[in-house]
């Protein structure tokens, strides 16, 4: 599924394409479509951004787009008259410019609105520091994960809610977690803030280190190193050795409101209370 790195990989992959040209067409459909997309006709890109897990196209004028791509929706780009590698039905919303089509397929989220309204967007305003964003400020997210309101969280609960912090996903929270080998299962409070300060460099480590990778590349943590034959060290890989102990990985569901599965090692990270 899009974490954050992907969404960043996805804006500086339409980036060149997409700033600065005028909206020359543009079209959505599928549940809940946005009607009023044609009100970005004409207008000039200014903007294409990730932030968290969101992808933001930004116009003169001042209208913007949200698109959220959840567990499967994808941004491509093409040539004018280019073959789609997803059906056309699937495209939730198409914008051409000069030399280009930009399609978003399957998207659950794409939402049209005035930009003066980012900070009230129920979705946007509440993000937490985007652990990408080169200006990733590290005490703001560590306040966040402070929040006495989550000191009863579980850490791998609380490291996917972006309003913490914004971009990692279930993918990184269980490497980054064994990395440190920390439980998933403790909650914030139990750990000293060194600790979490750890999690949140690691986390944004690893995710750096995706970024540059180019885009549509597999997702790699391991890079080769701990003797690690795949790119992951713990995520997916329940039931074979941890890489670290030989301890067989273990597997559950975690979480309430959407619960993600968890992977790890109850040797280096401890078993599950
Ligand atoms: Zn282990």
């Amino acid at each position: 599924m899009p974490e954050g790195d992907t969404l960043h990989r996805t804006a500086a992959g339409l980036r060149p394409y997409l700033l600065g040209r005028d909206v020359i067409a543009a079209r959505a459909q599928g549940p809940g479509a946005v009607p009023q997309v044609q009100r970005i006709v004409g207008r000039r890109i200014d903007e294409v951004e990730a932030q968290g897990k969101n992808l933001l196209l930004r116009f003169d004028g001042g209208l913007e787009i949200r698109t959220h791509l959840r567990m499967n929706g994808s941004w491509h780009r093409y040539r004018p008259g280019e073959r789609w590698r997803r059906p056309p039905a699937r495209a939730r919303l198409v914008i051409e410019v000069a030399g280009s089509v930009a399609v978003c397929f399957d998207a659950p989220v794409v939402e049209l609105f005035e930009q003066r309204a980012e900070r009230l967007h129920p979705s946007l305003a509440r993000l937490g520091p985007d652990l990408l964003d080169p200006e990733f400020d590290a005490t703001e997210a560590l306040r966040r994960l402070r929040d006495p309101l989550r000191a009863g969280a579980e850490v791998g609960v609380a490291l996917v809610n972006q309003r913490a912090l914004a971009g990692i996903g279930n993918v990184y929270k269980n490497e980054v977690l064994w990395l440190e080998r920390v439980s998933p299962f403790v909650t914030l409070a139990s750990l000293g803030d060194e600790t979490v300060d750890r999690l949140i460099a690691t986390a944004r480590r690893l995710m750096l280190a995706n970024i540059s990778v180019h885009a549509g590349a597999e997702r790699v943590t391991t890079s080769g190193d701990r003797g690690a034959a795949g790119p992951l060290y713990v995520y997916g890989r329940g039931g074979r050795p941890c890489r670290r102990c030989g301890t067989p990985i273990v597997a559950a569901r975690q979480g309430t409101d959407l619960p993600r599965t968890t992977y790890w090692c109850p040797t280096c990270q401890g078993p599950r209370p």
